[in-house]
């Protein structure tokens, strides 16, 4: 085991762009020189490799994933008071997406794996849901089976907030393309992440690619035409161009990432203080792909404090807010399963940017913490 202390910050910023600086360079220059600011072929291309690699008949950047979900459910024609049912453990762009867009968003409690119960959703349905909008949080893609089921028998529709999702796996099949559309965010941080902000939209519904389509570029049609209002968030052409750059890598990264997750569980999973994300596996239901690997902890904020004094950053995903937590919004449930969730729950690095002796430092400096 390692001893000698080591820095890891929780995610490197700096070193997404150290790490590639030439090759980023080298892409901005070409992409600049050519004058490829907005909406070229660089953006024409990822959204077709994005499409292709996801499995779904489209893909459309957009200015970043918020704006994708509420660019997709203004294209459903989600109408003013229409109740969507999401996970309370999600970020808040969820549910502000669904209130931007005209909806009310129903945040409800995690099942046994942290993500949206599926019972709870059927719970929840009444007059006023149209629709379940789960999370495929962390990398890893919700019993869609189960929610599908719900849908159907209530007459729902369903859309993803795939943020998170990108290559992941339920019973082989891809997140983002379960509902009529989802979101994919490639935020810096992001298992594809970018140098700012970028998103796309998936579907296999043409009406609905055609309406988003114009939506994210003032209401103009393939052909230039103004046919609706729209509005502006268009993926950025230098983002699309650096993303066609890192695309080829992706499925690497998800490895690598598969890799740390496997490291950490082989040494954490004795610890009877924790109780660890279900470890990589390739032949059951889930395929993840470890966008953060998020535990539960006893004594989590002295964990963290201890973690932080020797070199370690870790975060308590959403700052230690799920989206019923903000009473200030008008959110008054009481989600028993989220709760005891957020006091407990920590997120360590998981990233490209850190090595085997890190992940084995890491485990080592929680190991010494519990014994
Ligand atoms: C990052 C994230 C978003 C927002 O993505 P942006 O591209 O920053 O708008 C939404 N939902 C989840 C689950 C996310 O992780």
């Amino acid at each position: 085991m390692q001893n000698t202390k080591r820095n890891i910050p929780f995610f490197n910023y700096p070193q997404l762009w150290l790490d590639d600086k030439d090759m980023l360079l080298d892409q901005i220059n070409e992409t600049a020189s050519g004058g490829g600011f907005i909406m070229q072929k660089d953006l024409s291309d990822f959204e077709k490799e994005l499409s292709q690699y996801s499995n779904s008949d489209y893909a459309i950047g957009v200015g970043n994933a918020t704006d994708g979900m509420e660019i997709f459910l203004e294209a459903i024609g989600l109408e003013e008071g229409d109740e969507i049912i999401i996970s309370s453990h999600t970020m808040l762009a969820t549910a502000s997406a669904i209130v931007t867009a005209g909806g009310i968003p129903i945040p409800v409690d995690i099942g046994d794996d942290n993500l949206i119960n599926p019972d709870a959703v059927l719970a929840s349905v009444n007059s006023k849901t149209v629709g379940v909008m789960p999370t495929q949080l962390n990398g890893r893609t919700c019993k869609m089976d189960l929610l599908q089921d719900i849908a159907d028998k209530n007459g729902l529709f369903i859309v993803e907030d795939a943020a998170q999702g990108l290559g992941s796996k339920y019973k082989g099949q891809y997140a983002g393309t379960f509902g009529l559309a989802s979101c994919i965010s490639f935020f810096p941080a992001k298992v594809l992440g970018c140098l700012g902000d970028a998103g796309a939209i998936l579907t296999s519904n043409e009406d609905i690619y055609n309406t988003c389509f114009q939506i994210r570029d003032h209401g103009r049609n393939h052909e230039g035409d103004v046919v609706r209002w729209g509005r502006n968030s268009r993926l950025d052409n230098i983002q699309a161009s650096i993303l066609m750059k890192k695309f080829p890598q992706y499925n690497k990264a998800i490895e690598r990432r598969r890799q740390i997750a496997t490291i950490y569980d082989e040494n954490l999973s004795s610890i009877e203080q924790l109780k660890l994300p279900e470890k990589p596996s390739e032949d059951s239901d889930h395929f993840d792909v470890f966008q953060n690997y998020e535990l539960e902890a006893m004594d989590r904020d002295k964990l963290k404090i201890h973690l932080q004094e020797n070199g370690i950053g870790t975060l308590i995903q959403w700052g230690g807010y799920a989206v019923h937590h903000y009473k200030n919004l008008g959110f008054n449930q009481e989600l028993k399963n989220t709760d005891e969730f957020f006091k407990n729950c920590l997120m360590l690095p998981m990233n490209l940017f850190i090595d085997d002796e890190d992940v084995l430092y890491i485990c080592s400096v929680i190991q010494d913490f519990y014994s």
